[in-house]
């Protein structure tokens, strides 16, 4: 059985397509949406998902999150006494997902198909797979996330030809897609984004406002706040920036130092607070729209996929920006979920859905780095030679032809480049091929270089020197950020030594997680009272017996209620 995952930067979330459908996995707790989430408990057992995200607040420094954004990186976190690549983290949350799956069906799983923002880089895409590989997930197919979400919305089942935008803002990235589908073959017409926008900076937004508005950070005068209160500030920034997707006003309050400080803010205010953010949201409309040569009047549909499309001014920017109201008639958390799982159906070939071929792009250009005439018999070097430009519909394979520039030059060096700047330097570096060729004059051996670039982003060079047909390749494996395979095989095994939080008993620590939380909260007789309820809770914990178990769990449940709301929950 192949699932859909749908990675995503603050939550994750599988399906399965069965019976004719697209169905969501519940996790242990029964929710579709595990956090993104690792943390380290206090005996070194790995924590994923709620457990672990009601931990942020209270153990910031045992506990991972948005690692997403740093996919593609060396950039390791520390968790306790290890350090976890983004990779690692990663595969974390697709084993809970797994485990979650299999308890679900009945049956093992050991396919995937991940999704990725269509904007994510080669080596993003490769840590994608890693990450997978870490989970015992073979990645049968990385799906772009706005392609996942257009076949979520049936798009493929459409008998004319329809273009389509998709808009998805999520926690931490920002894809827009211009998809087109004719006669049975979808095609990508353009993808652009940005990695560094999504949810979590309307949060950023609400924090700062709310520490000048509310007068806190004129009391704190220069101090700064420990990671425990600034994450208490954030949850209180996303419940506020959640709220206002409901209502027209809220309230921000925050203790601190035994006062309490507050600030009313409409949504208006909101509005206004984020309109930078609005701004850099038009950008990549402007340029997906402007690649794919098509007017925003000549859209179709408009989808919008991602948590954060819920935020009325995300709404409202996108009706004005193409004049028509957006489809929304799924959760724009399930969206993508789906699709994947729509596309694991299409490649069981599922009778139900109807034959559709799927193309996509490339969403940077790729080329080499080369020396350009700047006078007679002058060169410079380190200019860009764009070989697959971006956008350009894959599988794609593309060749340019190359002359040597020196007298009697010994090798031939070629630098692969991703990016879009005219200097290389400017550009990232893939890798190198380098082999020597039969010295002559400069001019007289030329080689072709070919790019082939497939359906999963995977790059290929092939260079042939032309007058002896000679052959020389190179698959870009390994680049910056990309673990080796001798690496990724080490950290499996690294991996598979550290303790993991039994999924039959993490409902009952995620409660735990969630208690503590709400005791930061507290104070005076409210925090004793919740204190003496979680002592009772682990009491019976240990007790190990079922309906004991059960009856604590609903009590301390109950208590939470009376004294936090469901927020805590
Ligand atoms: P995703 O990565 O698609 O799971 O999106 C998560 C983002 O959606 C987070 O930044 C959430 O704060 C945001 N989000 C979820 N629900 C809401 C809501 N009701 N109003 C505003 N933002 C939301």
């Amino acid at each position: 059985m192949i699932i859909g995952i749908d990675l995503g930067t603050t939550n994750s979330l599988a399906a399965v397509w069965r019976d004719g459908k697209a169905q969501l996995i519940p996790n242990a707790l029964g929710s579709f949406l595990t956090p993104s989430c690792v943390g380290m408990d206090d005996d070194g057992t790995v924590l994923t998902g709620e457990a672990a995200r009601a931990r942020l607040q209270t153990h910031p420094h045992m506990t991972a999150a948005m690692f997403k954004r740093y996919m593609g990186s060396e950039r390791e976190t520390q968790l306790g006494a290890r350090k976890f690549r983004p990779e690692e983290l990663s595969s974390m949350v697709l084993r809970a997902l797994k485990e979650d799956a299999e308890v679900w069906l009945g049956e093992k799983v050991e396919e995937a198909i991940i999704t990725v923002p269509a904007y994510f880089s080669d080596a993003q895409r490769k840590a994608t797979r890693v990450a997978g590989q870490l989970a015992g997930l073979r990645v049968e197919r990385l799906l772009n996330e706005p392609t996942a979400a257009a076949l979520a919305y049936g798009i493929q089942d459409t008998k004319r030809e329809t273009k389509f935008l998709v808009f998805d803002l999520g926690g931490g990235t920002f894809d827009v897609s211009i998809l087109e589908l004719f006669e049975g073959v979808m095609e990508v017409r353009a993808t652009a984004g940005d990695n560094f926008l999504g949810g979590e900076d309307f949060v950023t937004v609400l924090v700062d406002a709310f520490l000048s508005r509310s007068g806190m950070a004129k009391a704190m005068d220069g101090t700064e706040l420990t990671g425990t209160q600034r994450q208490r500030l954030r949850a209180e920034a996303e419940r506020a920036k959640r709220a206002l997707s409901d209502s027209l006003t809220t309230r921000m309050a925050y203790q601190l130092g035994g006062q309490e400080y507050s600030w009313e803010l409409t949504e208006d205010l909101f509005v206004l607070l984020c309109d930078h953010l609005v701004q850099r949201l038009r950008t990549p409309v402007e340029r997906a729209l402007r690649d794919a040569t098509i007017k925003a009047s000549e859209l179709d549909t408009v989808v919008l996929a991602g948590g954060a499309t819920r935020m009325p001014l995300v709404r409202k920017l996108a009706a004005r920006m193409f004049g028509r109201f957006p489809s929304i008639s799924l959760d724009p958390d399930q969206a993508i979920a789906l699709g994947a799982a729509v596309q694991a159906g299409l490649m069981a070939r599922d009778a139900a859905l109807s034959e559709v071929v799927m193309t996509d792009v490339a969403p940077y250009s790729l080329g080499i780095s080369v020396a350009r005439e700047i006078g007679p018999n002058k060169y410079e070097g380190g200019h860009y030679l764009p070989i697959i430009e971006r956008n350009s519909t894959v599988p794609v394979s593309r060749v340019e032809n190359i002359t040597t520039i020196n007298d009697y030059q010994k090798e031939l060096v070629v630098h692969v480049y991703q990016g879009e700047s005219r200097r290389v330097s400017d550009n990232v570096f893939l890798g190198k091929l380098n082999f020597p060729i039969e010295s002559k004059r400069a001019g007289e051996v030329s080689a072709d270089v070919r790019f082939t670039y497939d359906i999963s982003g995977v790059l290929e060079a092939e260079i042939t020197v032309l007058p002896t047909q000679e052959k020389h390749t190179l698959v870009i494996t390994e680049n910056a950020g990309v673990m080796t395979q001798a690496e990724v095989a080490k950290r499996l095994a690294e991996l598979s030594e550290l303790k993991i939080h039994p999924r039959d008993k993490i409902e009952n620590r995620t409660l735990v997680a969630q208690a503590d939380r709400l005791y930061e909260q507290l104070l005076g007789h409210e925090r004793e009272y919740l204190a003496q309820h979680i002592a009772a809770f682990t009491a019976v914990l240990n007790s190990q017996q079922p309906s004991a178990m059960r009856r604590a769990h609903e009590t301390l449940t109950q208590v939470m209620r009376e004294l936090g709301g469901s927020s805590f929950l």
